[in-house]
C-alpha cells in the first residue's frame, strides 16, 4: 500500500494507543510521519524506530497540544525535518470518567483543553502550513459523543464538540481544498484503557456485548481508516463523521 508516497502527516499523541497505530499505519503507506507526544518520550521513540526498520521515515516531537507555542513548534519541526505538511490528525486526547458530583473546574479545563483546544490549535497550524493542493485534517471523535454513557459528561462533551468542529472546519476549509473528517471508534484497546481499568471491567463486557463484531477495537482498525481518509481515495469526503466501532449500539 503506497497510497501516501511523498506525504507528510503530524499525528498528535501517537506515543501510544491508536496514535502509534495511526503512526505507523501512515508510514507503510509511505507518509514521512511527525509522531508527536507530550511525556512519554520513549514511547515515541520506539514508534519511530519500529516506522524506520520498515523503511519508513519519521520523528518524534514533544509537545503539549493544549498550548499554541507548542503546537507551533511541532509544525515547524515537522516541516524542516520533511519540507511540507499535507496530513494533520488529531488524536492526542484524554478520558476521564466520574459522576456529576466530583466534577471540578480543573477537570473540566484539563479534558476541554487537550481534546478540543488542541484540536483547534492543531488544525490552525496545519491551514497555515499545508500547501497550494490543500490538505487531509482527521478528528479523533469517539461514540462517546452520541451514547448516553453515565459518568461521561465532560469526556462526551468534548468529543461533542469535536463532531462539531469537524463540521464547521470543513466549510471553512473547503475552498482552500483542506478536508477536514472525524473518526468515531468505539472502544479500543490502548494503554489508556488499560490504565483506566477499561479492560478487564464490567464496562468492557457491557461494550463487547453490544458489539455486532463481538470484540473490542485494535488500533489497527481505527488506523487502517485514517489512511483512507488521508488519502485521495477520500478526495471527495469531507465534514463526516465516520464510526468505527464493529457495530456497536
Ligand atoms: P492513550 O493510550 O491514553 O494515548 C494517549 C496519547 O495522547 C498518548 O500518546 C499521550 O502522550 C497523548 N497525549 C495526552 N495528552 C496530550 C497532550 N496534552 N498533548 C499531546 N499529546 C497528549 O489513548 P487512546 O486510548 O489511544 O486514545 C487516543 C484517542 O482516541 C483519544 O482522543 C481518545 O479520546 C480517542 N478514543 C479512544 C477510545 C478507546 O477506547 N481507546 C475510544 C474512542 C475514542 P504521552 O503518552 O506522551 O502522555
Amino acid at each position: 500500500m503506497s497510497d501516501l508516497k511523498g506525504k507528510v502527516a503530524i499525528v498528535t499523541g501517537a506515543s501510544k494507543g491508536i496514535g502509534a497505530g495511526i503512526a505507523k499505519k501512515l508510514a507503510a503507506a509511505g507518509a514521512a510521519v511527525a509522531v508527536n507526544y507530550a511525556s512519554s518520550r520513549e514511547g515515541a521513540e520506539r514508534v519511530v524506530a519500529d516506522i524506520k526498520v520498515n523503511g519508513g521515515k519519521a520523528i518524534a516531537v514533544k509537545g503539549d497540544v493544549a498550548k499554541a507555542a507548542d503546537v507551533r513548534r511541532l509544525f515547524e519541526e515537522t516541516r524542516s525535518a520533511f519540507g511540507r505538511v499535507d496530513v494533520l490528525v488529531n488524536n492526542a486526547g484524554i478520558y476521564h470518567f466520574q459522576p456529576l458530583e466530583d466534577i471540578t473546574e480543573d477537570e473540566f479545563h484539563l479534558q476541554f483543553n487537550t481534546n478540543v483546544l488542541g484540536t483547534i490549535l492543531a488544525a490552525k497550524e496545519a491551514a497555515k502550513h499545508f500547501g497550494p493542493d490543500g490538505g487531509s485534517i482527521i478528528n479523533i471523535s469517539s461514540v462517546a459523543s452520541e451514547q448516553a454513557v453515565p459518568t461521561a459528561t465532560v469526556y462526551s462533551a468534548t468529543k461533542g464538540a469535536v463532531d462539531t468542529l469537524t463540521r464547521v472546519l470543513a466549510a471553512e476549509l473547503g475552498p482552500r481544498k483542506i478536508r477536514v473528517n472525524a473518526i468515531a471508534p468505539g472502544g479500543v484497546e490502548t494503554e489508556g484503557t488499560h490504565a483506566a481499568g477499561v479492560i478487564g471491567s464490567d464496562f468492557e463486557k457491557d461494550m463487547v456485548a453490544r458489539t455486532a463484531l463481538g470484540r473490542l477495537g485494535q488500533p489497527d482498525d481505527i488506523a487502517r481508516i485514517a489512511v483512507f481518509l488521508a488519502s485521495d481515495a477520500a478526495a471527495w469526503v469531507t465534514g463526516e463523521r465516520l464510526t468505527a466501532s464493529g457495530g456497536y449500539h
